[in-house]
C-alpha cells in the first residue's frame, strides 16, 4: 500500500503503519486538548493512545492467526484508522473458514474489552462502555470503549468492514461468490452515504470513515469480478501469441531494434529451440549502458524465470505473475513455447470480457 511505513513484524508477518492513522491520532490529541488536559492527562493520552495502537495490531493477528489455522498465509498487516488490513495471500474458499476468519478480528476486540473490564473492577474502577470522552472515566474506561467500539464498527455487515466479509461468506452458502460480493458492497456503500450525511450535521470524522467505507465496498466488488472473469479458463485463453523470440547469442543490437521497432517490451530468449531465458526492457537498458550494443543476450538475460502451462488455470498463473514481479511469464507446452503472460494482457482481457458480459440480449 502506498503511504505505508514498515514498523516491525510479528510473527512472522511484516507491519506496516498507513499515513492517515496519524490523523487518528491528530483526532485524540485535539480532543485531549479541547477537554483541558494538564502533564498527567497528556501523559495519560500518550499510554492511551499505544494502547489502540496494539489493539488494532492484535485485532489484525486475530485475522491472520485464524487464517493461518486453515493454511493461509498472510503477506502483511497496514495499519490504517478504521482498523486495519490484513493482506491473505489468497481469500478461503470455503465460506465457512472466510467467516471464521472475518469474525476473529473483532472478537479480539471484545475479548480485550472484558479482559479491561475485569482488570478495572479488580481496581474498583468504574467504567462506562459507552464513554469515549476523555476525562471522566480514566483511560481504562476510554480503552474499553475504544474496543467495544472497534468491535461493533467491525461487526457492522456491510463491506469494507469485518462484518461484511460475514455476511458475504453466508450469503456465498445459497448465491454465487460475485452476487455475494456485490450484496455486501451495495450494503457498504449505502452506508457510506448514511454515514456520510450524518457526519456533515455532527462529527466531521464520520465523513472521513464514510469515504474510507465507500472505497473498501467498490475496491472489493471490483477486485472479485476480475478474479471471475479469470476463474475457470485456461491460460491459452489470454496469453499473447502474437510475439518475437531472440537468440542467445544475438548481441544487444538486435534486442534494442526489436524494442524500437515492434510494441514488445521483453523477451523470451532462446538457445538451440529451448526456451533459456528471459530478456526484460529494463535488464536491455540497464545492459545498455553497462556493455554497449555489442555484448551478448545470453550474459545480460535473467537464467531464472517463472513459467505457465499453457492448459494452467488463468487466475493461479496470474496469482503467481502478480506474486513474483516479473514484466513477463513464458507460457509452455509440452517444453515447447507457445506465448506469453502479460498483467497488461490479462488486464484487456479481462475488460473485453466485461464488455461482452454486459451486453444485453
Ligand atoms: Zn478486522
Amino acid at each position: 500500500m502506498k503511504w505505508s511505513w514498515r514498523i516491525g513484524t510479528l510473527a512472522g508477518i511484516p507491519v506496516y503503519l498507513h499515513g492517515t492513522f496519524l490523523l487518528l491520532i491528530v483526532f485524540f490529541f485535539v480532543q485531549d486538548l479541547a477537554a483541558g488536559g494538564n502533564v498527567a492527562a497528556a501523559f495519560a493520552g500518550v499510554v492511551f493512545l499505544l494502547a489502540v495502537f496494539a489493539t488494532v495490531v492484535m485485532h489484525e493477528l486475530g485475522h491472520a492467526l485464524a487464517a493461518r489455522r486453515f493454511g493461509i498465509r498472510t503477506r502483511d498487516i497496514t495499519l490504517l484508522p478504521i482498523g486495519g488490513v490484513a493482506r491473505l495471500e489468497r481469500i478461503p474458499e470455503v465460506p465457512r473458514q472466510e467467516l471464521w476468519v472475518a469474525l476473529a478480528g473483532p472478537a479480539v476486540n471484545l475479548a480485550i474489552a472484558g479482559i479491561t473490564y475485569l482488570v478495572a473492577a479488580a481496581l474498583r474502577v468504574t467504567v462506562s462502555p459507552l464513554d469515549l470522552e476523555p476525562g471522566a472515566h480514566g483511560t481504562l474506561g476510554r480503552f474499553l470503549a475504544v474496543n467495544l467500539w472497534l468491535a461493533l464498527f467491525n461487526l457492522i455487515p456491510a463491506f469494507p468492514m469485518d462484518g461484511g466479509r460475514a455476511l458475504r461468506a453466508l450469503l456465498a452458502e445459497r448465491y454465487e461468490y460475485v452476487k455475494a460480493t456485490d450484496i455486501a458492497a451495495a450494503l457498504g456503500q449505502g452506508l457510506a452515504w448514511v454515514f456520510g450525511f450524518a457526519g456533515l450535521f455532527t462529527n466531521p470524522f464520520l465523513v472521513f470513515i464514510a469515504l474510507f467505507v465507500w472505497m473498501g465496498a467498490t475496491a472489493e466488488a471490483s477486485s472479485v469480478s476480475a478474479r471471475a472473469a479469470l476463474a475457470g479458463l485456461p491460460v491459452a485463453r489470454a496469453m499473447i501469441t502474437d510475439f518475437r523470440t531472440i537468440e542467445a547469442d544475438d548481441r544487444l543490437q538486435r534486442a534494442a531494434e526489436l524494442v524500437i521497432a515492434g510494441s514488445q517490451q521483453d523477451f523470451p530468449v532462446l538457445e538451440a529451440g529451448r526456451l533459456v531465458g528471459v530478456l526484460t526492457r529494463d535488464a536491455l537498458v540497464r545492459a545498455l549502458a553497462e556493455r554497449g550494443l555489442d555484448a551478448q543476450v545470453r550474459d545480460v538475460m535473467a537464467h531464472e524465470f517463472e513459467t505457465a502451462d499453457a492448459r494452467e488455470m488463468l487466475e493461479q498463473a496470474f496469482s503467481r505473475l502478480q506474486a513474483c514481479r516479473c514484466a513477463v511469464m513464458p507460457v509452455v507446452s509440452d517444453g515447447a513455447l507457445v506465448g506469453l503472460l502479460t498483467a497488461d494482457n490479462v488486464g484487456e482481457y479481462v475488460l473485453i470480457r466485461g464488455a461482452l458480459s454486459q451486453r444485453r440480449h
